[in-house]
């Protein structure tokens, strides 16, 4: 009987359509932006795509606006305009450019926004979704690494759900789980230690922008994988887990596990500790978020330990890897200091890209530019926006000063 009541119930039509979650991607065309298309395109009824935008990629976001028949799509170049406009010529997709397009696509009404747009940029629109009050998923780092305090009392009064993208911050989203902040005792972020994890000090003087840019593990954009050669990445993510998590900066640690595997390790006061263990894709960060609370579907590869057969621990080396050490002082001298490392170490990035600084030169100039910045001011913390690009735009031009005593 049990059986049968069971299938008549699962022949009753559907009373409800599936409920359609609306979203918008703020930076559809970087690595993150596509890995989320990739997602929603297994589920293409499940979506419905609001805004989209770009830095000046007309193409790439033309194609997903048609493709995905998304509402609004921004590029931020406004000399783009006319050609994203005659690139979406016939179809329904509005079209806007410049710095106020790029907010009004973060205020266009969605359930969930990716906020993945590449540097100081992505405040504005970021912000601009957090006020909505639903749903972040955040991959920009400057949100929370130079604008910390700011950004977070917005998504405090917003009471907007943040969900961390960055794989390791996602990690410890779900291994904190409910526990109160009083439970965890430490969080311990992974690092695959990058390319350069076993050359010494003097090799590493030598490396080239090419050898830089060959991650071992992730597939990702170019200023994130030279920050990964660095670690620059580890410490900016240090920052962004102090902002994320209830923990001060002493609880947060770092270990070196060269098969990014393992993407965390929270212990609790009873020393249980739980780790999130996935192959390195980031589509499953991204799911995570996307499908919160609930869990979708990834094309991920399966974690397969007897394949893997080993995972390998070991303490980061701060003396060839400084940039791991900078992040943790400046984790905790606080106020304006992370804003002014981030800006010092994406013109260093750029400059060592262009092959006009070596690569231990990147590290290097951060501090330079951190010491002059501190003699001039006290670097007290940014109370708004304007005070986050203002510390931003005085740290660039320190920076590009300094850059000359580094040269190749
Ligand atoms: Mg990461």
């Amino acid at each position: 009987m049990e059986a049968s009541q069971d299938f008549a119930r699962a022949e009753q039509p559907r009373l409800e359509a599936p409920a359609l979650k609306r979203i918008n991607i703020l930076g559809v065309t970087g690595t993150i932006g596509q890995n989320t298309l990739d997602l929603i395109a297994r589920d293409p009824d499940a979506y419905q795509l609001g805004a989209i935008t770009a830095h000046r990629n007309v193409a790439d976001l033309a194609s997903a606006a048609r493709q995905f028949k998304a509402e609004l799509a921004v590029i931020a170049d406004p000399s783009l305009y006319k050609e994203l406009k005659a690139a979406l010529a016939g179809s329904a997709t509005q079209v806007a450019a410049g710095p106020s397009g790029m907010v009004e696509a973060g205020a266009h009404p969605a359930e969930w926004t990716m906020g993945a747009i590449v540097g100081i940029a992505g405040l504005k629109p970021t912000l601009a979704a957090v006020q909505q009050g639903h749903c972040v998923a955040l991959a920009n780092k400057e949100c929370l690494v130079s604008a910390g305090e700011v950004f977070m009392q917005q998504v405090a009064a917003h009471d907007t759900v943040l969900l961390p993208v960055d794989s390791e911050h996602a990690a410890v989203f779900q291994a904190i789980g409910a526990n109160p902040s009083s439970a965890i005792e430490k969080i311990t972020l992974t690092a695959s230690g990058g390319p350069f994890r076993r050359l010494s000090k003097d090799e590493m003087k030598e490396v080239t922008p090419r050898q830089a840019l060959q991650h071992p593990n992730w597939s990702m954009g170019r200023k994130i994988t030279i920050d990964s050669a660095t670690m620059m990445n580890k410490g900016l993510e240090l920052i962004e887990a102090y902002h994320l998590f209830p923990v001060e900066p002493e609880q947060l640690d770092v270990i070196i596990h060269p098969q990014s595997i393992v993407h965390c390790l929270v212990e609790f006061t009873d020393r249980s500790v739980l780790a999130q263990m996935s192959s390195p894709d980031m589509r499953t960060p991204i799911a995570f978020a996307l499908g919160w609370p609930q869990r979708i579907e990834a094309p991920t590869k399966p974690l397969d330990l007897i394949e893997l057969a080993r995972l390998d621990f070991e303490a980061p080396d701060l003396d060839r890897f400084p940039a791991l050490r900078l992040a943790r002082e400046v984790l905790k001298l606080g106020g304006g200091a992370p804003a002014v490392m981030n800006a010092a170490n994406e013109i260093a990035v750029a400059a060592f890209l262009a092959g006009e600084i070596g690569f231990l030169a990147i590290t290097a100039l951060c501090e330079q530019t951190l010491e002059a910045m501190m003699q001039l001011s006290a670097l007290p913390a940014p109370q708004t926006l304007d005070d986050v690009f203002r510390i931003d735009q005085a740290a660039r031009r320190l920076a590009r000063e300094e850059l000359p005593r580094f040269a190749i």
